[in-house]
């Protein structure tokens, strides 16, 4: 239990990859704020769940692509745990199309929804952070953004953004005691996957020598080891959690 008295964001805590890490921090003893957009009851669910494991747990709604809303999603975190241990950029979403085809607004949507809010819930986060002097962030991003994915020129600029993101962000920090890592995973199967994966399952294992597809556990314990002070003198580092598919 060695998050017990952290507490937690996970932005998009409410499903998927996000619900996992949010469940798996509860376990380890923290307080979790389930951030979520467009699905209430999914994020109702999260909170559940995480009481069920005898923690505390509150929904937030927020557009974390919008810096306003992102302010009020940290604010409520404290107001809630009185302080912010823990911030999960987790929230996601894909536009996937050839970029011959692809339209401005797809291009901005996953700019704004993937690394635009990493910048917006890190930035409203670091104020408590720094008064702390404590202070663990973790980036999800993605193996399309370590080795590029075709049809995913904005997925992969977000990704690959989040990366150079966490890197000069840990540096920035690291002397008030703030860990800033990201976690790239591989092919999870989620809402997010689901056609694509229809596709190209075989094929994906195939490349995966594990010779699996990863689950949401496998990223959620990457997340909280690095949240934890486990990882205390780990930051600026990216951990693929993708059964090898990408070795860097
Ligand atoms: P998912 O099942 O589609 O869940 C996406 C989550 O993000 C939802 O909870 C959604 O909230 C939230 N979200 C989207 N836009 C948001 C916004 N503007 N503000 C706040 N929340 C927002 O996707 P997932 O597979 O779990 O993906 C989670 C993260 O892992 C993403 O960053 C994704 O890029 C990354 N990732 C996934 C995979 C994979 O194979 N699944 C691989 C590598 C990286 P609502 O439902 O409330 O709208």
């Amino acid at each position: 239990m060695q998050l017990v008295g952290k507490v937690a964001v996970v932005t998009g805590g409410a499903r998927g990859i996000g619900r996992g890490i949010a469940l798996e921090l509860a376990r380890r003893g923290a307080q979790v704020v389930v951030n979520y957009n467009s699905r209430p009851d999914a994020a109702d669910e999260a909170v559940q769940l995480i009481k069920q494991l005898g923690s505390d747990a509150i929904a937030v709604q927020a557009d974390v692509s919008q810096l306003d809303a992102a302010q009020k999603l940290i604010k409520a975190a404290i107001d809630f745990g009185g302080r912010l241990d823990i911030l999960v950029n987790n929230a996601g979403t894909t536009r996937d199309m050839l970029l011959a085809m692809m339209p401005e607004s797809d291009w901005d949507l996953v700019i704004a929804t993937n690394l635009k809010s990493a910048y917006n819930c890190s930035k409203a986060a670091l104020k408590p952070m720094m008064r702390q002097k404590y202070g663990r962030m973790v980036n999800i991003t993605s193996v399309s953004g370590l080795s590029g994915n075709g049809g995913q020129t904005n997925y992969s600029a977000s990704k690959a953004g989040l990366i150079g993101f966490t890197k000069s962000l840990a540096k920035e920090v690291g002397g008030r005691n703030i860990t800033v890592n990201a976690v790239a995973p591989g092919f999870i199967p989620t809402d997010l996957t689901n056609e694509i994966l229809g596709k190209i399952q075989e094929d994906a294992i195939k490349a995966t020598p594990l010779g699996r597809m990863g689950t949401v556990e496998d990223v959620a314990y990457a997340v909280a080891f690095l949240a934890s002070d486990d990882a205390a003198f780990i930051t600026g580092q990216v951990l693929s959690v993708d059964g090898g598919m990408v070795m860097q």
